[in-house]
């Protein structure tokens, strides 16, 4: 375990088996996760030998391999975890926050054939302190800045919920009051449908944003752009999200991302108003072109898509893409960098 991804109790533990007094774990801890700091160094306010025995025994978890900047200001980072994978995380500047999306997976398993990084395959799962310390290494580069993170999206590289423990501690980590503090609500997590884990989220009792992928409304459709659908069929998935509200009160937002010619028509708009009916729910409608494909959909079929959703008074969004200059989507600028 890194320490990054330990809390000051369990910091307490492994400092009392060097005899290090127990406070210095609420020092260690204030240090990582509210200041952000990036080295041992930083730590002013430790004794030189409790830094050493830190040095020793904890390899810092991630460094910046390379990154990039969007002429719309959106910045996308490679970092270089330990074992020398690579994970991305994008930092997405608007007026009045400052959004990032994070990795919870080097590679991923589900195989979604529209996203990069489902094409590459699944690696391993990151530790909860991998998927923090990607939080925190931007936190630190936002502060001298005199700005901060104000909103995490589990949106990066991975199925959040397919490292389901890791992530929980994460989401408990960012939370913490003696840390960054980040609100659960200012937090969102993004499946790709594993019903059964939507469900066991729904009794955790933390007050997470959830985001589905659904990208398609019949399962012949679904099944051929997200191979997952086959294992969780559409009825399950909207089950699982009906389950997540009532226990929880939250709004569910539904991704769908727009392929002109696979699922951008009228009446594929007009079923997925039909599918979210009365739900508690938004639409983030997203263009996007597919990997080595050139199919967004026009500004004219992207109007009319969400005019039927918003006669059916189904709250929905436009999402604005950012980053197209620097292979900001998912999984891009790692491919790149595997084939280079
Ligand atoms: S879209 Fe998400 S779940 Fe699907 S392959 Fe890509 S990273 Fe994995």
């Amino acid at each position: 375990m890194d320490l990054v991804g330990l809390f000051p109790e369990e910091i307490k533990d492994w400092l009392a088996e060097r005899q290090i007094p127990a406070f210095r774990a609420d020092q260690i801890f204030a240090w990582l996760h509210r200041h952000a700091a990036q080295s041992f160094e930083e730590m002013t306010n430790l004794p030189k030998r409790v830094i050493t025995e830190l040095e020793k025994a904890f390899p810092w978890p991630l460094q910046l391999a390379t990154s990039r900047k969007s002429v719309d200001g959106t910045e996308k980072y490679l970092f270089a975890l330990k074992d020398r994978s690579t994970i991305e995380a994008v930092l997405i500047p608007e007026e009045e926050r400052q959004t990032l999306c994070i990795s919870t997976q080097v590679g991923c398993a589900m195989a979604c054939s529209f996203c990069a990084t489902g094409q590459s395959g699944y690696v391993r799962n990151l530790t909860a302190a991998e998927i923090v310390s990607q939080v925190l290494w931007v936190e630190n580069r936002l502060k001298a800045l005199g700005q901060n993170i104000t909103n995490i999206v589990y949106m990066g590289m991975g199925e959040p919920l397919a490292n389901y423990e890791a992530l929980l501690r994460s989401v408990r980590l960012l939370n913490h009051p003696q840390g960054l503090n980040l609100g659960a609500r200012r937090l969102t997590i993004s499946t790709c449908g594993l019903a059964p884990q939507i469900r066991a989220l729904a009794r955790e009792n933390i007050q997470v944003n959830l985001a589905i992928s659904l990208h398609a409304t019949t399962d012949a459709e679904r099944s051929e752009v997200m191979p997952v659908n086959k294992r969780f069929p559409l009825q399950e998935l909207l089950e699982a999200c009906e389950y997540y509200t009532e226990q929880t009160g939250r709004r569910i937002s539904y991704e769908y991302a727009l392929i002109h010619g696979f699922n951008d028509t009228v009446e594929q708009a007009k079923r997925l108003q039909h599918l979210l009916k009365g739900r508690l729910c938004h639409v983030n409608l997203i263009p996007i072109n597919p990997v080595g494909s050139e199919r967004r959909p026009s500004a004219k079929g992207l109007a009319e898509f969400a005019q039927v959703l918003e006669a059916g008074h189904i709250p929905v969004s436009i999402r604005k893409e950012r980053g197209t200059d620097i292979e900001a989507a998912c999984g891009q600028l790692r491919q790149t960098q595997l084939q280079e």
